[in-house]
């Protein structure tokens, strides 16, 4: 019988405590740990069968090593935060046991990121007979595999890329992040970045702006050029790419309030000296905002996340969009969480389940597009996210 250790309690937390519970079949005994017991067991009370609940700090990997050698787990799936990740695929070379995250590494003192530092324990990983899935959520995660899915099914050559990440949903208060605060704001205050001819450009923080007309009633919005981590896996694994871009959609009083916090410094890392104590005002930030595990009751509407692809098939141009569509209260009916932490903690689980399974099997350090994109697919639209296909006349977004 398999057993998987989750690390991390909050909103993805939660909907891969629920697709793990809800399919015993593939995981059969369920930890569910982190910093904070109170918030595991709030979880496991809402869940279809019992799961076991645990404290860790997984910033120590001693701690960390004793509870995986306790729980004995096939797989941990590490959905706390990125700076945890190197501290626990420490723990799991020292156990034995695979890896499994949604988002790459940071160091909590530069907001930086990339995989650098985690494709570095490749060999560690072989050495020890074992895999980390790295970037298994929507965004990295299902957005690799998208484009995975367009090499393999619909083109002999892909010449760009642009991956467009829209939330349309509305939890009604005038400034909310969908996921961690600290880590949205790091990410969209830091400078855009995308990939052309052979090199990186650079744009400021949220200076290249389009109008993109989003599928099912969604409509059109103004989406906004970041960078995003996928699109350095990406390249490497295809380097026929010549262009790749990452767009997200902000509303414009996100973007006022944001904007408002980073003149006034509540948006920086370094410590600040209050009263005799040392502050970092983005954490104190976090503090002070809507947590996002609580959004999930008011908010409404949808998200679209899909990669638009234009290149050659047969000899002819081609422009191919996959997207899924996801719905808010849908999620949150389902699950208590809203439709951001449930496209992230589905692609969770069912990257955990290819490897519980051996369909995507290995040694070493692996992105998500490095497999065979068709059973993770299948198994994601099977447990709530559908992939949806179209074939637009024009090229360019
Ligand atoms: P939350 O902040 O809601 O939850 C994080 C959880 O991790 C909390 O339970 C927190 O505990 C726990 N945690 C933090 N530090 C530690 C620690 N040192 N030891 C043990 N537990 C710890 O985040 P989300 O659920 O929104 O996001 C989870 C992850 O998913 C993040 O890494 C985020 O970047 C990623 N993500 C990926 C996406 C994708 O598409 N690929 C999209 C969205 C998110 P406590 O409550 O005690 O602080």
């Amino acid at each position: 019988m398999n057993r998987v250790l989750i690390i991390g309690a909050g909103g993805v937390g939660r909907v891969v405590a629920f697709k793990c519970a809800q399919n015993a079949d593939i995981f059969g005994e369920v930890t569910l740990a982190s910093r904070t017991k109170s918030k595991c067991d709030v979880i496991a009370k809402d869940l279809p069968r019992n799961i076991r609940t645990e404290t860790v700090d997984a910033d120590n990997v001693t701690e960390l090593t004793a509870l995986i050698r306790e729980v004995q787990p096939n797989l941990v799936i590490n959905v706390a935060l990125p700076y945890q990740d190197l501290t626990i695929m420490d723990a799991c070379i020292e156990t034995g046991v695979n890896y499994l995250d949604t988002a790459n590494y940071e160091h909590p003192d530069e907001a930086k990121f990339c995989y650098g530092p985690q494709w570095e324990y490749h060999d560690r990983f072989q050495k020890a007979g074992i895999m980390a899935l790295l970037g298994s959520g929507f965004d990295p995660g299902v957005t690799n595999v998208y484009v995975a899915r367009a090499k393999k099914h619909h083109f002999d050559r892909m010449d760009t890329v642009d991956i467009i990440d829209c939330n349309a949903g509305d939890h009604g208060y005038p400034f909310a992040t969908n996921f961690n605060p600290e880590i949205n704001i790091r990410e969209v205050s830091a400078k855009g970045r995308f990939f052309e001819n052979g090199g990186w450009q650079e744009t400021e923080p949220l200076s290249v702006k389009k109008v993109f007309d989003f599928p099912e009633g969604i409509g059109p919005k103004d989406i906004y050029l970041l960078y995003h981590e996928e699109m350095e896996s990406l390249i490497k694994h295809f380097p026929e790419v010549r262009r790749m871009r990452f767009w997200m959609t902000f509303g414009q009083s996100y973007l006022t309030h944001l904007k408002a916090l980073e003149n006034v410094g509540m948006t920086r890392i370094d410590p600040v000296m209050y009263e005799g104590k040392e502050i970092i005002p983005l954490q104190f930030l976090k503090k002070l905002l809507p947590d996002p595990a609580s959004l999930g009751p008011r908010t409404v509407g949808k998200t679209c996340i899909g990669c638009r692809i234009c290149g050659e098939k047969d000899g002819r141009q081609k422009t191919y969009f996959i997207y899924n569509v996801c719905d808010h209260q849908t999620c949150y009916r389902e699950t208590g969480a809203q439709a951001v932490s449930y496209t992230t903690g589905v692609p969770a689980a069912a990257g955990a389940a290819m490897i519980l399974q051996d369909i995507w099997h290995g040694t070493g350090v692996f992105n998500m597009e490095q497999f065979d994109p068709d059973p993770f697919l299948r198994l994601v639209a099977q447990w709530g996210l559908p992939w949806i296909e179209s074939f637009p006349d024009t090229g360019e977004i």
